[in-house]
């Protein structure tokens, strides 16, 4: 079986680990500040603060921001629920509005129309790890005076003309076992802004300047060193794993461009492939099936949009955006990552073709 996702740890993540279970110091410490360190200066941002999660990278931005009760959240309803849940949880509302449909990303002549004296933030998602059109999205924030929060949690070092996603605005990353770097569970928020920095320092420990000094309410949601150790290891391998991924796409994208939609980057952006995601031609869930008997895996990511989801229904945010309902209709995601062998991006390749035949 060829699975969907397969994270790759080796002796580096293991003696990193062991190295901190000696040490007895296993809360965030010393490991946790190099991490941060090193993935601040990959961001091309000032500061990086490691978190527990991605969802936590999220909360902790939106509540560093201010965004809370009465603000409205502009953000794409294809993604995880953590996107919009963490918006829920601050006590704000999101706005979905509809995506491309070539690059599954927040369609920015809707979020123009989407904006009103209430919108407070645009929380774009870097989804499958290509960015978003942030060359139309950042002048509309500048112009409105909106918090821009970029769901990077898929698209470690993905970027613009060079400029790195997550540093546009406040960036939002997670490192759970899937994504392009893991730490076990784990994510990071970067920022331009000390003020911000800070705040999110504060938000993850209970408020602590210093050790029993509570000067804000807060979390606890910080990174052990455990996992910052893994992060340290996993970090020096980063750019060989996306240039992996990049050339495996590049690989799939020639053997598939004639049989089905394949994934459409813009100019100038630089797409990480965290997935590799085309439209099913036909039944998507016999194409599940067919390609699991022969021994592919896949991932639907994802078979419903958020707005679309039970809860969401009874909050009452049920509404009709077509293109996001028609990408969960027929998006399937190939095995992309960065273990596949030549051979197995072959059969990959040959068994899709198979069912386009
Ligand atoms: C993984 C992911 C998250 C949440 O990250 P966790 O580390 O699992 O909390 C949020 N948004 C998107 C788009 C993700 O892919």
């Amino acid at each position: 079986m060829i699975p969907i996702a397969q994270p790759l740890l080796g002796a580096d993540e293991y003696e990193a680990v062991l190295a901190v279970l000696t040490s007895g110091l296993m809360a965030q410490g010393e490991q946790v500040a190099r991490f941060e360190k090193r993935f601040a200066e990959l961001s091309q941002t000032e500061e990086a603060v490691a978190v527990s999660s991605g969802t936590a990278a999220l909360h902790l931005a939106l509540l560093a921001h201010d965004i809370g009760p009465g603000d409205e959240v502009i953000t794409s309803p294809f993604s995880f629920a953590a996107t919009a849940n963490t918006i829920l949880l601050v006590g704000a509302k999101p706005v979905f509005v509809d995506i491309e449909a070539d690059t599954y990303n927040l369609d920015p002549a809707l979020v123009e129309r989407a904006i009103t004296p209430r919108t407070k933030a645009i929380m774009p998602v870097h989804l499958y790890g290509n960015p978003a059109d942030m060359g139309r999205l950042m002048p509309l924030a500048q112009a409105h005076g909106l918090v821009m929060i970029e769901d990077a949690c898929q698209a470690h070092l993905a970027s613009i003309d060079g400029k790195t996603v997550g540093s546009f605005g406040t960036g939002c990353f997670s490192f759970y076992p899937t994504k392009n770097m893991t730490t076990g569970e784990g994510g990071i928020v970067t920022t331009n802004d000390p003020e911000i920095a800070e705040r999110v320092r504060l938000l993850r420990s209970h408020g602590q300047k210093q050790r029993y000094l509570h000067v804000a309410i807060g979390y606890n949601l910080r990174m052990t060193d455990i996992q910052g150790a893994i992060g340290n290891a996993q970090i020096k391998k980063l750019e060989g794993f996306n240039e992996r991924r990049i050339q495996n796409a590049q690989y799939l994208n020639e053997r598939l461009s004639e049989y089905v939609q394949t994934p459409v980057v813009r100019p100038g952006h630089r797409h990480v492939y965290h997935q590799y995601t085309i439209r099913a031609r036909g039944d998507r869930d016999q194409w599940v099936k067919t390609l699991g008997e022969r021994g592919i895996g896949t991932g639907i990511h994802y078979p419903r949009p958020i707005h679309k989801q039970p809860f969401y229904i009874e909050q009452g945010f049920d509404m009709s955006l077509p293109v996001a309902e028609a990408a969960a209709a027929e998006v399937i995601c190939l095995p992309v990552h960065p273990a596949l062998t030549n051979d197995d991006l072959e059969r990959v390749a040959q068994e899709v073709i198979a069912l386009c035949r």
